[in-house]
């Protein structure tokens, strides 16, 4: 195993285990810290997936190093820090904790931090963070519950989350190639800036970072800064040749589901599109799951209910006015973990009621409900929509698995997946 990745959430792990995949990597997903007596078989990239993006900062950095410990024995000789390509974090971390404690880690003199994804709107220029063509103080992201991003520069988000010493690869490096790249690590490392942002507009651009960035113990990024990988480490003979994407999955037959629980805009309309197309459907009002009138049994019952060809779709998205509405009756954390308890309950039953198909909407909520189905490693099938692959668990009950974040997929999502496992 050649490179080992700790990702800060479920479906960030999943995105870049698909990169991994498309770009020619034999790449599995683990969900949480792996067993010590996991045998991951022949593979080229592990993708360890925490639930650190939000957690206390020396929370996020002991799990990350725990899970680095357990990526190097599993023989690892490079590590990879994977968060989200909005880069969301505060002034406490948790990205320049981590990459810290990572640095140390590895003994290695600097490392890199690139969220861009040009490919879904995601680019940096000068240090500036763009998303969709807007400095991200201006995109929705400024308004995030948790990590709100007020500031566009890079390296000053960054510095104020690290002791080390923050530096900028421009555009003209990065666009000039891998060389003037290596050079350009070298300039900065002299001054004495160790933690080192990439600029990065286009895929070309990630193709000269992969190639420069190919040989460093640890790199930090989103999922963008894996594309140029595989045709580095190829080139260096560290892996022998590049295996294609799978472009088929074979699910286990069964019965299908659907669970929603992003509130985002893309999952609402993604509901709506299915809906519209006829499949039943059930929507979860919090306040009744609080009052304890609709209970997992109310759901398994409608469920047993539905025709067993087709998917059927339990949610909970429901508009803005009506997410803060049930709030600040319930509090938001509350109100939260009762929707994501009840849905992994039901999940967690489904299997033993011959339901092998899962599409699962909301990062928070697929975490949840991947923890109740008992499934720690994942095997990367063919991608539904960028950033979202279908899976299928090489380990707890036989399922084939759609995690999606929310915002990610589009408005077809649910119509289309199904279709694939025809
Ligand atoms: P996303 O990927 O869109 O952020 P998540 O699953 O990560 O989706 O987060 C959505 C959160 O909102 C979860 O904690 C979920 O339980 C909660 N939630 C879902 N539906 C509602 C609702 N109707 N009212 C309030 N909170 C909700």
């Amino acid at each position: 195993m050649l490179l080992g990745c700790v990702a800060d959430d479920l479906t960030g792990a999943t995105d870049l285990a698909l990169m991994l995949t498309r770009e020619g990597l034999r790449t599995v997903q683990i969900n949480g810290l792996p067993d010590d007596d996991l045998d991951v078989g022949d593979v080229d990239a592990v993708v360890v997936a925490l639930k650190s993006r939000t957690n206390p900062p020396a929370e996020a950095v002991a799990q990350s190093l725990a899970a680095a410990t357990s990526l190097r024995a599993l023989g690892a000789r490079r590590l990879m820090f994977k968060y989200c390509s909005t880069f969301d974090s505060t002034d406490r971390g948790n990205i320049g904790p981590v990459a810290e404690a990572l640095l140390d880690f590895t003994g290695s003199a600097f490392t890199v931090f690139c969220p861009a994804f040009p490919r879904a709107g995601r680019s940096i220029y000068n240090g500036y963070l763009f998303v969709n063509g807007l400095p991200i103080d201006e995109s929705p992201m400024k308004d995030h519950p948790l990590t709100p991003m007020r500031d566009a520069n890079l390296c000053r988000v960054l510095q104020r989350q690290t002791a080390l010493k923050v530096g900028l690869v421009g555009y003209s490096d990065v666009d000039a190639g891998a060389e003037a790249v290596t050079t350009a690590f070298a300039r900065e490392t002299a001054a004495g800036r160790r933690a080192l942002i990439l600029d990065a507009i286009s895929d070309q651009h990630l193709r000269h970072l992969g190639e420069a960035i190919a040989d460093l113990p640890l790199i930090t990024g989103g999922s963008g800064i894996a594309l140029g990988l595989p045709d580095a480490y190829l080139a260096r003979g560290l892996v022998p040749r590049l295996t294609p994407p799978p472009v088929t999955i074979t699910a286990p037959p069964g019965r299908s589901v659907i669970l929603a629980g992003s509130c985002s805009t893309a999952t609402r309309g993604q509901v709506a599109r299915a809906i519209a197309a006829g499949i039943p459907s059930l929507q979860l009002d919090p306040m009744a799951l609080a009052d304890g009138s609709v209970t997992a049994d109310t759901l398994l019952d409608w469920l047993a209910a539905t025709p067993s060809e087709g998917p059927a779709l339990v949610y909970s998205s429901a508009e803005p006015d009506a997410v803060r509405a049930v709030q600040e009756r319930l509090g938001t954390e509350a109100a939260g973990h009762i929707v994501e308890r009840l849905l992994a309950e039901v999940a967690a039953s489904l299997p033993a009621r011959g339901y092998s198909r899962f599409i699962v909407a909301g990062g928070e909520t697929a975490g949840a409900v991947v923890g109740a189905l008992g499934i720690k490693v994942l095997r990367i099938g063919p991608e539904i929509d960028p950033g979202v692959p279908w899976t299928v668990s090489l380990s707890g009950p036989p399922v084939a698995l759609a995690l999606k974040s929310g915002n990610f997929g589009a408005e077809d999502f649910f119509l289309k997946a199904w279709d694939m496992l025809r």
